[in-house]
């Protein structure tokens, strides 16, 4: 266990002989506490509309440049049907966030529909923003288990440089959201941004240990990379680390570092680090990730599900997966 000045003085130290031994030490408490396997999350990405304008986001509604979509029941049961074929035990269903009554009740429809035709067999993730306690009770009394709700960032000052200050953000809202999902039974998944304009590294050290205070089941942290069609993007130079190679150093501490503090979770190598290293994946999964999320969405619409620019997946085949680790079929994976 780190303390907070100790995870400071990791992030900052240059030695990659350090970098090495603290990733093959938490690779080590990785297969001690999770086994060796990779779980898979297979992802479906089945609408992109949004009612929120985060500050970062390429699907923030007031881009009107992207082309919006939502899956049919039909559609999303075709890659559910997909992902149940190939073995991947678990599914990930992710949207942008919308609490109309229509939306609510259309993922309730599909969850079940999922559910019926799997046998129960189907684990089921939902990624659909906050949502109120009766809307998350009634997701899980349909059948999903888990829920990923990032904060992106713990600290409440730079939660609003990431999102606008109106009815739509609110920071104790997003923190009260992910202790409701625990209240309910979900297994919780949390994680955040780094490398945001402006930040400190004593900011990720504390993102880390509020994942710890928050003691969640999964976590996913990727860097920020920006997207063209949103506000941030102005401010992309302010960012501390501007080399893709010392941004990959920072997620492989970060993995390492929350390995440590988190031995039994599910941390995921997110889809953000192929974006600044083509290896970044395998890295991660040997740095304390155990966790593979393969893009199942329908090859026409990926390229409109960009929260960021150069998101990759967009044209790899979901279901070749070769990785230097053994993969568990067939199993939700959950945390111990
Ligand atoms: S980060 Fe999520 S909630 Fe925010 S604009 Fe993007 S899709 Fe919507």
């Amino acid at each position: 266990m780190f303390t907070r000045e100790e995870i400071i003085e990791i992030l900052t130290d240059e030695s990659d002989d350090n970098l090495s031994l603290l990733c093959s030490d938490a690779h080590r408490i990785r297969v001690e506490n999770r086994g060796e396997s990779i779980f898979l999350r297979a992802l479906i990405e089945f609408s992109n509309r949004c009612q929120k304008n985060c500050l970062y986001c390429g699907l923030r509604s007031s881009n009107i440049d992207t082309s919006r979509y939502i899956l049919s029941e039909d559609q999303i049961i075709a890659c559910a049907v997909k992902s149940y074929n190939i073995g991947y035990g678990s599914i990930v269903l992710q949207s942008g966030e919308r609490r109309d009554r229509e939306f609510i009740s259309f993922v309730t429809k599909v969850i079940k529909e999922i559910k019926r035709f799997s046998d129960n067999k189907l684990g089921i993730t939902l990624s659909c923003g906050e949502q109120n306690e009766e809307t998350y009770r009634e997701w899980f009394e349909a059948g999903a288990h888990r829920y990923l709700l990032r904060f992106e960032t713990s600290k409440e000052e730079n939660y609003y440089r990431l999102h606008p200050k109106d009815r739509f953000h609110s920071y104790s809202d997003r923190i009260n959201a992910i202790k409701t999902l625990k209240k309910i039974g979900y297994m919780t998944g949390s994680g955040f941004m780094y490398n945001l304009p402006n930040e400190r590294v004593e900011d990720i050290a504390d993102n880390l240990l509020f994942l710890k205070e928050l003691n969640v089941d999964m976590v996913g942290m990727g860097p920020y990379i920006p997207h063209h069609e949103t506000p941030l993007y102005e401010e992309r130079n302010l960012v501390r680390l501007k080399e893709k190679s010392d941004i990959m150093k920072l997620a492989l501490k970060s993995i390492a570092i929350l390995r440590h503090l988190m031995p039994h979770i599910n941390i995921a190598s997110t889809t953000a680090l192929q974006v600044i290293d083509n290896q970044g994946r395998e890295k991660a999964l040997a740095s304390g990730a155990n966790v593979l999320m393969p893009n199942l969405t329908p090859d026409t619409l990926r390229e409109n599900y960009s929260i960021y620019d150069n998101k990759p997946g967009v044209k790899e085949d979901s279901e070749l997966i070769s990785l230097p680790f053994p993969i568990a079929y067939n199993e939700w994976g959950d945390t111990i």
